[in-house]
């Protein structure tokens, strides 16, 4: 777990148990996207398999790396760059059980396995979780569940854990990662152990991505770090896809926008262009991936990163004002206030399901509301 970027709280509470031998049969670890949570759960699982850990003179355990399981987990390490490297993890360590929402790929059910991936069916649990978990460890030292996006479980599929959860065998660990924990059910969130794990540093994530994305530019790393908001997963997303020209085709006419008081006729589309063209390569590069889920992330995503750029500029606008005219301040902020509110709107709308496309016009034209009130006025 050494080489977990930031987390210095979650990484405590995970060593204590270890190093109390009061490891918690049940927990989720819960906290934004792509701050490491998987990951660790991934390096927990390392620690609670090994069949030798070793503890040093403050009394920290860790795993021994010599093991039958450590190895397998060297392994896995080995396979990370993979394209999808939960492919490669579920099949590494016959004790290590990663539950995806992509497994419903793999199912013997065909209908299961032909939907679109926008949850997990209470069929993938059965099969993944409930069975294996009734079994001996194959290397007979415990077993590790992980379900990632557990957010994703149906109701149907919460209650399917929930015996597992109350009845816990001796030995076996189930770890439920989330971004959205309020998804969880009461019952399941009040019998697991909760881990919370927060943004990263903005150092943190540029010194993921100089190891990382040696090859990008300093201006475009910069860009990313910004984008990114503390998540290495946006980071990643960013890079992949990208997304530094949602920059160029959304966040300069917005600033143009503020600066010259001239209208950006183009601004709506230029905001529904960056969405659909993100959500079609999402859908090109993920088998049997959702376009309206993929819509859904793109407007998201679009939708941070507007609101994140005018917090900025709320932040360096809040600098320059002077303490000694009333009125100042409020004059300066009030246009990135009115984007940010664009934004709640434009989410709103998103999830009562209003076209994407008027969705985008509708907030490109809520920004030249929010900030030509600003040019005229000053
Ligand atoms: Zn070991």
């Amino acid at each position: 777990m050494d080489r977990i970027l930031g987390q210095p709280a979650a990484l405590d509470a995970l060593r204590n148990q270890l190093a109390t031998q009061r490891v918690h049969h049940a927990q989720v670890f819960h906290g934004p996207a792509g701050v490491g949570k998987f990951t660790t759960a991934i390096a927990f699982a390392r620690e609670l398999l090994c069949h030798d850990s070793v503890t040093d003179l403050q009394g920290n355990q860790s795993a021994c790396g010599h093991c039958a399981s450590c190895k397998l987990f060297d392994t896995l390490n080995k396979a990370d760059d993979s394209d999808d490297p939960t492919a490669a993890l579920r099949s590494a360590h016959p004790d290590l059980h990663i539950i995806t929402k992509e497994l419903a790929l793999f199912s013997d059910d065909a209908q299961v396995r032909s939907r679109k991936l926008t949850s997990i069916p209470v069929g993938v649990i059965q099969e993944h979780l409930l069975g294996p978990a009734s079994h001996s460890p194959a290397l007979n030292h415990g077993k590790v569940f992980i379900v990632d996006e557990a957010e994703l479980l149906n109701n149907t599929g919460q209650n399917a854990l929930l015996k597992t959860l109350e009845e816990p065998t001796a030995g076996t660990y189930l770890i439920l990662v989330t971004s959205s924990e309020h998804r969880l059910l009461p019952t399941i969130r009040s019998r697991c152990q909760r881990i919370a794990f927060g943004p990263l540093d903005d150092v943190a994530v540029s010194r993921w991505l100089s190891e990382h994305h040696a090859e990008l530019d300093e201006q475009t790393a910069k860009w990313v770090v910004g984008f990114a908001q503390g998540s290495l997963g946006r980071a990643s997303l960013a890079v992949r896809f990208e997304l530094v020209e949602w920059g160029t085709a959304v966040l300069s006419p917005m600033q143009r926008l503020a600066k010259s008081g001239r209208p950006e006729p183009n601004l709506g589309s230029a905001i529904g262009g960056c969405v659909d063209g993100f959500a079609a390569a999402w859908v090109s590069a993920h088998k049997n991936a959702s376009k309206e889920a993929a819509n859904r992330r793109a407007a998201a995503l679009m939708g941070s990163m507007i609101s994140n750029y005018a917090r900025r500029r709320m932040a360096s606008a809040a600098q320059q004002c002077d303490p000694q005219t009333p009125g100042d301040s409020e004059q300066r902020l009030e246009p990135w206030l009115g984007v940010i509110s664009a934004v709640t709107e434009f989410e709103s709308q998103l999830n009562s399901n209003v076209n994407l496309k008027l969705c985008c016009e509708g907030l490109g034209m809520a920004i030249h509301g929010a900030l030509l009130g600003v040019a005229f006025s000053s």
